[in-house]
């Protein structure tokens, strides 16, 4: 019987960010302002670049973004109701946060790589003596750094684990929360489009 490894879920399903999916967009020409192929519609140079609505219709049509994709982006749209001409800013970047808005208790799973390296440098030093033994006489030095590199391989090895426990852990919650944002998104755009 094997131990139960939990498997990571795929990013395959999860809709695409809007900066993917604008990145997408600019592929093609703008049917609306004629915007070359990897030319933003609208750029003022500091601020987020801009493509019209008419070139996430392109994408989607060519099949580069999904429908999904699309409603995604249009709910960034200010305007309301959106015409071809609208444009969508990409907010996206890398979204990453600052050092100081990150959470303490999110910040501490970077610990395990300092303590990860702690333990390999133990057991270079261990593997060093072992590897020096004289086997024609009896080296206890040499026997007990094979213990600690043993204890150091462990130790990395219960260290690896909870870190990629925590890690998926981590990824499902991240992805559920993402699911339930772009659910209220879409739901929002079918109210809207209704009316
Ligand atoms: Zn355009």
């Amino acid at each position: 019987m094997h131990p139960t490894i939990p498997q990571a879920p795929t990013a395959a399903e999860a809709p695409r960010s809007l900066h993917a999916t604008c990145e997408e967009a600019r592929r093609g020409q703008c049917g609306y302002c004629c915007a070359m192929p990897g030319e933003p519609c609208a750029f003022s140079g500091t601020g987020p670049d801009g493509y019209h609505v008419a070139r996430f219709a392109w994408a989607e049509a060519s099949g580069l973004i999904s429908a999904t994709d699309f409603d995604v982006a249009l709910e960034t749209a200010a305007a309301d109701p959106f015409t071809i001409a609208t444009v969508i800013y990409d907010q996206g970047g890398t979204g990453m946060l600052t050092y100081d808005q990150i959470p303490p208790e999110r910040r501490t799973i970077g610990d395990a790589t300092g303590r990860l390296d702690e333990h390999n440098g133990a057991l270079g030093v261990a593997l060093a003596q072992w590897l020096a033994r004289d086997d024609t006489k009896a080296e206890p030095d040499a026997r007990r750094a094979a213990n600690t590199a043993m204890d150091e391989i462990d130790a990395m090895l219960r260290e690896l684990h909870e870190l990629r426990s925590r890690l998926v852990g981590e990824i499902r919650a991240s992805d559920d929360l993402s699911a339930v944002r772009v659910d209220a998104l879409l739901e929002r755009s079918r109210r809207e489009r209704a009316r």
